[in-house]
Formats: structure tokens, sequence, C-alpha cells
């Protein structure tokens, strides 16, 4: 029997495919097996297919089962119903190809540009049981045998990658790295939507598309979108990465699955004390490595010689020539050092992509969040349908572990969106379902998403509880739609804001919200909810709420009336990171009288009775 044969080459292939640790060899070993079983990875409608056809060895045919119960799903109706549609992803990160795994399901020719050419990030991603349960229907165990394996559930980013990037090559996805994308090239002739590239003379700068999935990591923004700033109190995130020698005293190790400050003050004390550290919270997971990531406090770490000097502005602060790097990797070893118990016999460092230690300090002040996940563009007739998934849509905040799990969901949204739009669907349509469902995102944990795991799929209502794939209409997604910006087109006009469009009797009668308002808003200072507008400015009804449900998060007695900017931003960065609601509005804005808008309120406080009226995490 063949599979019984060591030496047949085209088995070698797989398992060094399956096995390989670097994207290069991610590549080699595909182009050798693709050469040795003579399949063209070109041929992507029936790669797959013939793949399976001429591997006929008992390791591919494991995997092959899984990949076609996932294929077998009737969303994807058999990958006919994108058959037509051509889509360009940006970003070979994990929500960059999980996008294209899906997107490759329903039948779309897809291409993906990444302008790296390694897979180095160490760091390590917090998982969802959804997502574990979404990894290993995709073979994530065959490829790397120590999936979530340890007590907590967790993985490196470049490991993840790894597994992504194998399962996009096998559908057929072409991934070519070393490819920057610089913009879109709007259709001339008889050609569509292409991509300006560097290299230029890349045969991927050919290709015409009518799909963009933008997943360029945080801080990218396409052309067309507009992010919020949601500006919380300083934040300063470190990751550290140790060497995991895999050894029976590292074993022993007990991981930190998240200690914030407010649960456990004594543990922060004792490492204040003992060495000058002090940090908000810190989590430890053994993977690959061994991996940190602390908030720290900005005092301490000018105590300790970490920020030379202190700057008000967050990016001076944390300016490279402001960081003494051999001071951060004495820090940030003590706080793992201190937090492991002492356990961790050999703390040294694991090397980043540069071949340094593995340290690095980032700014969590500042987090961003797209306004819209998806817009049509329309040049010369040709629509183009772009979406954003993961980081690029909101930023996650790494210490809670939540980026990966929106980023996958975010990815599935986009996948369902592109089904729609490959059905023919009115651009309008495809648009304002997007928007509804975009609107959940932030809000979204495990315990509020759907339990039943094996039911997800890329129908947001498999996933999301109390879903309303109208909640944002049509006409309030005009201004996404864009056709050529030189023809006077009334579906191009802007509207200021969508809300204020939406009907008045359906903002009307929300007296229940404000008497759950106002009960527990009850005798604080200075507060006094009559409305959903004007009793809001100040923030302080907002800090209020906060504290009756949750006093050791914020501290009455600091706040002043006159200093709403200041208060309607705590309260915004609280929410967004206790609960995960994203603002509705910038903190001037909620500050300056006229600029509140009633419904958006609406949607804003009602997130915030739901969540406080469900039981604590
Ligand atoms: P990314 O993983 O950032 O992928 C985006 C990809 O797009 C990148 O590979 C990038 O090279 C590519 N790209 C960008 N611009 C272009 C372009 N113009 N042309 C071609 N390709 C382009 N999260 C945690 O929870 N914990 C952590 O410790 C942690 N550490 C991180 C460290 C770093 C240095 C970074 C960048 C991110 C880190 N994250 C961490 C975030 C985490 O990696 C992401 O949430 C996760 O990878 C999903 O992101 P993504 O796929 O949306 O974007």
């Amino acid at each position: 029997m063949a599979s019984q044969d060591p030496v047949n080459p085209s088995h070698a292939a797989f398992d060094l495919f399956i096995q390989a640790q670097t994207c290069k060899d991610v590549q080699r070993y595909f182009a050798e097996l693709c050469k040795q079983v003579e399949v063209d990875p070109k041929d992507f409608r029936s790669f797959y297919t013939k793949l399976k056809e001429r591997l006929n060895y008992w390791k591919a045919k494991a995997l092959w089962t899984k990949l076609d119960k996932r294929a077998s799903h009737p969303d994807y109706e058999q990958g006919k119903v994108c058959a037509k549609n051509k889509c360009l992803v940006l970003g070979a990160g994990p929500c960059g190809l999980r996008t294209a795994i899906e997107l490759s399901l329903l039948g779309a020719q897809v291409v993906v540009v990444e302008k790296r050419e390694t897979f180095s990030r160490n760091n390590v991603l917090h998982l969802w049981p959804y997502t574990i349960y979404d990894l290993r229907g995709l073979g994530a165990k065959k490829f790397y045998g120590r999936f979530c394996t340890g007590a907590l559930d967790h993985i490196s980013i470049r490991q993840l990658q790894l597994i992504l990037l194998k399962v996009s090559l096998l559908l057929g996805v072409e991934v070519h790295t070393g490819v920057d994308f610089q913009g879109l090239i709007e259709p001339s002739g008889d050609k569509g939507w292409t991509a300006k590239l560097h290299p230029g003379c890349h045969p991927a700068a050919a290709f015409q598309f009518d799909v963009f999935i933008s997943a360029g990591g945080g801080r990218f923004i396409p052309d067309g979108f507009k992010h919020k700033e949601l500006r919380g109190k300083l934040a300063i995130g470190i990751t550290a990465n140790f060497i995991n020698r895999h050894t029976a005293a590292e074993a022993q190790v007990a991981e930190i699955s998240g200690v914030a400050r407010i649960y456990n003050q004594k543990f922060f004390q004792d490492l204040l004390t003992a060495t000058g550290i002090d940090l908000e919270n810190i989590v430890y997971y053994k993977d690959d490595t061994h991996y940190f990531v602390m908030t720290a406090k900005k005092k301490s770490l000018l105590k300790k010689g970490v920020i030379k000097q202190d700057y008000s502005d967050a990016e001076e602060l944390l300016a490279p020539a402001n960081v003494d790097h051999e001071a951060l990797c004495c820090y940030a070893r003590e706080a793992a050092h201190f937090s492991t118990g002492g356990q961790l016999p050999d703390l040294q460092f694991a090397q980043n992509h540069a071949g340094r230690p593995d340290v690095a300090m980032f700014d969590f002040t500042c987090m961003h969040r797209a306004e819209n996940a998806s817009l049509v563009k329309e040049r010369k007739g040709k629509k183009l349908l772009i979406g954003l998934v993961g980081d690029c849509l909101v930023e996650p905040f790494w210490p809670l572990g939540t980026g990966i799990a929106r980023g996958f969901l975010a990815a599935f949204d986009a996948a369902w969106m592109v089904r729609s739009w490959g059905k023919g669907t009115a651009p309008l349509k495809v648009l304002s379902e997007r928007e509804s469902v975009y609107q959940l995102l932030s809000q979204t944990t495990p315990e509020n998403t759907s339990k039943n795991y094996a039911g997800y799929s890329i129908d947001p209502s498999t996933r999301y509880q109390h879903i309303n794939f109208s909640s944002i209409k049509a006409n309030q997604v005009q201004h996404l739609y864009v056709v050529d910006d030189s023809k006077s087109n009334p579906s191009s006009k802007k509207q200021k804001n969508g809300w204020s469009h939406m009907r008045q009797d359906s903002v009307g009668g929300f007296d229940e919200l404000i008497k759950w308002c106002q009960k527990h808003t009850a005798g604080y200072e200075n507060v006094n909810v009559k409305d959903l507008t004007q009793s809001w400015r100040s923030g302080l009804a907002l800090c209020a709420l906060i504290h009756h449900f949750r006093p050791q998060l914020i501290d009455m007695s600091t706040l002043d009336e006159s200093n709403a900017v200041h208060n309607n931003q705590l309260a915004f960065s609280i929410l967004e990171r206790e609960l995960g609601i994203s603002p509705i509005m910038s903190a001037s804005d909620m500050a300056s009288s006229g600029q509140i808008d009633k419904l958006s309120m609406v949607l804003y406080l009602t997130q915030i009775q739901d969540a406080f009226a469900a039981p604590p995490l």
C-alpha cells in the first residue's frame, strides 16, 4: 500500500510541509509537494480535489476528512456561491489568513499579499473556546501537535500563522510574501480593480478583483475608512518572551491566566515592596516560549530607569530614544521571576525577529476602532466591495486576550458579507447587514456568544445572540456606497449622522431605560438623570453608573463636574476595557451641549444595562 512506503517522495514532501516551522519552509515544501503530485497551485478551483486524489497517504487523508467536513457546510453551497468572485486579501496575519480560508471555501479565487517574508512573533494569543474548536476543525493539531495541550488555551502568533498558511495553501489560496500593498488602482479600459504593489512587477499586480479584504493589522487604515480614537488613561504594556527548554522544572510552573490589580491587591503590593515594580495586571503563558504581558505604571518605570525622562505625551514618553533597553529587560525579568515565585530556573530571553532579546513596550493609551466595517466603491461601472477584519477593524487590548477571538468573528462576518455579494444582493443591503452585525462585535465575550461551537459557521446568527441583521437600515449606509466622485450621484452623498435618520417613533418612549439609570445613579452628587442627552454631558452620570455596579473601578471623589471631557473619557475607557463596550462618540462631543445623539445614547446605555445585569465574569 502506498501509505506504507516511507520513501514515497510525495509523502515525504507532505510530511515536511506539515511539519514546516517557518513561512519560507512552508512555501518551499508546498511547492515541492505540488511538483511531486503534479498539481498546479494556480488551478485554484480544482487544486484541493486533485491534491486529494493524487496524494494517497493516510496522514493526508486524516486531514482531508477534517477539511471536507468544514467544506461541506451548507453555507458554502459546495463552493459555488462565490465562484465568480475574486478576492484580494491584504495581510497574512491570523485574521487575513482566516478570512482567506473562508473565502476559498465559498469558491472565490483568493490572493493574499503580505509584506513580510517571515513569521516571527513569539507573543502569545489567548484563545476563546470557540476558536479552539474552530482551529481543531481545520486540523490545527495535525500541523502543531502541542496545540492547546497546556492548562490554559493559547498559541503563539507565529504558530497560528503557520497553521493558517498551510490550510490556506491546501485550499488553493495564493499567498505572496515580500509584497507590499500600496493602494488600489481604479478600473480603466477593460481592466477592473487592481492593486499597486511593491515590487511593481509582481504577478499579483495583474490580479483583478471585486472584493478587497484589508487585514493589515492595527493602525492600518485603508483609503475611505475612518478610525475612532479611544483615549484612555496612560496604559503601558510590556511583553517579554523567555526561552522554554521544556524541562520538568519548567513544566511545574503554573501559568497566570490574567491577574488584575483590582482583584489581587496583595500580590501587586508584595511585588512593589519586593522589587519596586508597580503593575496593573500580568499574564503568563507557557507556550513555545515563556510569555509575559503586563501593564506597568509610569512612575515605577521612571524610578527603575526604564523610561529615561517623563513626558506627558505617551508617544514621546515611549519613543525608543527615551527607553533604556537594558533596564527594560531587567524590569521584565524581575516581574516574571516574582510572579512565578522564582520557579522558572533560567529566565533567558528568546530572540525577536531582529535577533535581540524579545522584550517590548507598547502604548495602549489610545486604542483605535474603525467607524465602519465595509464600503463599496464603484468606478466606471465596476464595483469593489471592501471589508476590514482583525486589528485594523478593532484594536484589541492584549492583556484582556480578546484580539484573536473578535478577529476571527470579524473574519467570519466578512465572509458572510462576501457570500451575500456573491449572491448578487444589492450593495446597500450588503453594507447595512454588515454594519448591523459589526455593532455587536465589541460587546462580545465568551459568555454572551453562543456556546454551541459545533454550530458555528460564517452565518452570524450561529454565533451572536439577539442578532438583528437590519438594525442599521440601507438609508443609513448610503455614504458607504461611493460611486465616481466626479459625478454627482445621490447615492454617494454623505450622511452626516446615520443614526439621526432613524424614525423618531423608534427612539421615543425610553422611560424604562431612564428609570433604570435613575435608580442606579440616585444619591450621587451632581448627578440628575432626567433624559438621554443633557443629563449625561458632564460624564458624572456615566461614572456614577460604573461606580454603582463596580465601585473598585472608579474613584468618584476625584471627579470634577466641570472637567466633562476627562470624566467622559474615563467612563468610556473603563466601559470598553472592562465590559467590551465601545464608545459611541468622542468624549468632547459628549461634553459639548447639542452634540449628544439620543439614539446613540439609547444604544450605549442599553449595552451598559445588559452588561451590568449579566452575572459577573
Ligand atoms: P496582524 O497579525 O498584525 O497582521 C497584519 C499583517 O498585515 C502583518 O503580517 C503585516 O505585515 C501585514 N501588512 C501590513 N501592512 C501591509 C501592506 N501594506 N502590505 C502587505 N502586508 C501588510 N496580541 C496579543 O493578544 N498579545 C500580544 O502579546 C501581542 N503582541 C503583538 C506584537 C506585535 C509586534 C504585533 C504587531 C501585534 C501583537 N498582538 C498581540 C496583536 C495580535 O498579533 C493580533 O491581534 C493578531 O495577530 C490578529 O491580527 P491581524 O491578523 O488583524 O493583524
